[in-house]
């Protein structure tokens, strides 16, 4: 039997509601949630995602500061740039879209965000509190939108053995993070480009989530039968039969979702609800700022 969809559009869609009446409580005692986006260069993957934060700012009624700097723009005025928002009372949320161009110190500059305004859960001291176990922080949002869709779907993790292929700063570790966390209760096998046998720890795993960013490379005879697969991969992969030539792929082939109980699509899985996330911190940020 083919698996169940771990569908991130639906999934998105309930986050989005209940953010709705988030927002209008926020806008009933006068504050109205901000997120500045900045984005440097002409990488037409990350307008399409920035553009996509953006739309989906203003159907929920979140207000969104869109900041596009041409690619040779100097560290400094980016500097300047954070360094404003972070100043500005009337802005919750800041993210710098990666990547950046190469002459820039991504990490440095996205450690400049206040962690109060830290969207994306990057910043040392929201991932510090993860590592805590402290889950109640701005959390990545892939990562943590991960974990949603698998509350949505009521899998239960609990003494479950997860593996997540990939060790990011931004999806693999906190994602293992969190499976691991009190409450979530997995027991996770980080695997990497130097794990021996990546296949033989993916078919003892009751939860596989790939974050590798290489096309199909879990393979169906990698899954356990009845395991759940979350598919974090998009990737880019040549297409003739399409007139753009390329589609997107994820980490997973498609085929696994002959063994798999349940798989997240690709797309349609979690991207969506990396941006629904985001929008879950942008409004967090702003109630946080008006307890303040
Ligand atoms: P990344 O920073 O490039 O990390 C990739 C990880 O995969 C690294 O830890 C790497 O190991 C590991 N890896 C690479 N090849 C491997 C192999 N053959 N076997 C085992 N492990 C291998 O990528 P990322 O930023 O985490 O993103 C991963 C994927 O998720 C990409 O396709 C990206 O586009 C996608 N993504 C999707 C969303 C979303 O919203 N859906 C958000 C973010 C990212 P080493 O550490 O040993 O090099």
């Amino acid at each position: 039997m083919p698996a169940q969809r771990l569908d991130g559009k639906a999934c998105a869609a309930e986050v989005e509601t209940e953010l709705l009446s988030r927002i209008d409580g926020l806008k009933g005692q006068g504050v109205e949630p901000h997120l500045a986006v900045i984005i440097v260069g002409d990488d037409p993957a990350s307008h399409v995602y920035v553009n996509s934060k953006v739309n989906t700012c203003k159907r929920l009624g979140i207000r969104s500061t869109h900041i596009a700097l041409p690619e040779n723009t100097d560290e400094q005025t980016l500097r300047d740039h954070i360094r404003e928002l972070n100043m500005d009372d009337d802005v919750h949320g800041i993210l710098v879209q990666s990547p950046l161009p190469t002459h820039m110190d991504e990490e440095g500059l996205t450690d400049m965000i206040h962690p109060d305004k830290d969207v994306d859960g990057f910043h040392p001291q929201n991932l510090g509190r993860l590592v805590q176990g402290r889950t109640d922080g701005m959390l990545p949002c892939t990562p943590s939108g991960v974990m949603r869709m698998l509350r949505w779907a009521d899998i239960d993790l609990k003494g479950k053995r997860a593996v997540v292929l990939g060790r990011s700063r931004i999806v693999g570790m906190p994602a293992a993070l969190l499976l691991a966390a009190k409450g979530a209760d997995a027991t996770v096998t980080v695997v990497h480009s130097r794990t021996e046998d990546a296949a033989a720890e993916c078919r003892q795993a009751d939860v596989v989530v790939a974050a590798v960013g290489r096309p199909d490379m879990v393979k169906a005879d990698w899954i356990k039968p009845g395991a759940v697969v979350v598919d974090v991969g998009i990737n880019r992969v040549d297409d003739a039969t399409r007139d753009r030539g390329w589609r997107l792929a994820g980490d997973v082939d498609p085929q696994a979702g002959e063994v798999a109980a349940w798989l997240s699509p690709v797309p349609g899985g979690v991207g969506p609800m990396t941006i629904a996330m985001l929008m879950e911190n942008t409004v967090r940020a702003a109630e946080l700022a008006l307890d303040r």
